[in-house]
């Protein structure tokens, strides 16, 4: 899976010297991923249509998982087991907070050959994804704020974080 992504974004890379790209941004295949309220949650760019994006997330503790798109559509994908997507945050995860850390706050016992995925034996269940899509929005609002040494606007709202 990672093997793949790396050598897919390794191609990306190189088409892009010799052909001038046709769209000027493409959104990461996990542009967002969280442990948070009691879940690893996130968003998974579609595979095959840029616009359309999904919500996968699974539950600590019970290890249930959903995944659907940001408009509550359930996603096709997700037929007893976990779907690409589901796959695709995982292994983001894993690349972000590490292994042993996601094992940890799902509360799944994972010895270092385990695939965390395979272990997540829960079932499907249905989570609102409209709640970790304004979390991911809001987000992206902060990483698109310019590289900037002035004061971020929206923290004058609160006095004691604002002006040095
Ligand atoms: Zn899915």
């Amino acid at each position: 899976m990672l093997d793949s992504q790396e050598s897919a974004a390794r191609e990306r890379r190189s088409t892009v010297r010799v052909v001038p790209p046709v769209r000027p941004r493409k959104l990461a295949k996990v542009p967002f991923v969280e442990l948070a309220d009691g879940r690893l949650q996130g968003v998974v760019s579609s595979g095959s249509d840029i616009a359309r994006v999904y919500v996968s997330s699974v539950a600590a503790g019970s290890r249930t998982f959903s995944c659907s798109t940001n408009n509550n559509r359930p996603c096709g994908g997700l037929r007893g087991a976990p779907c690409k997507h589901l796959q695709a945050l995982v292994a983001e995860a894993v690349l972000q907070y590490g292994k042993e850390r996601v094992a940890r706050y799902l509360r799944v016992e994972a010895g270092p050959d385990d695939d965390l995925v395979r272990l997540l034996d829960g079932g499907q269940e249905s989570a609102q994804a409209a709640v970790v899509f304004s979390r991911f929005l809001r987000h992206l609002s902060y990483l698109e704020l310019p590289d900037t040494t002035e004061p971020v606007a929206e923290m004058h709202w609160f006095p004691a974080m604002g002006t040095p």
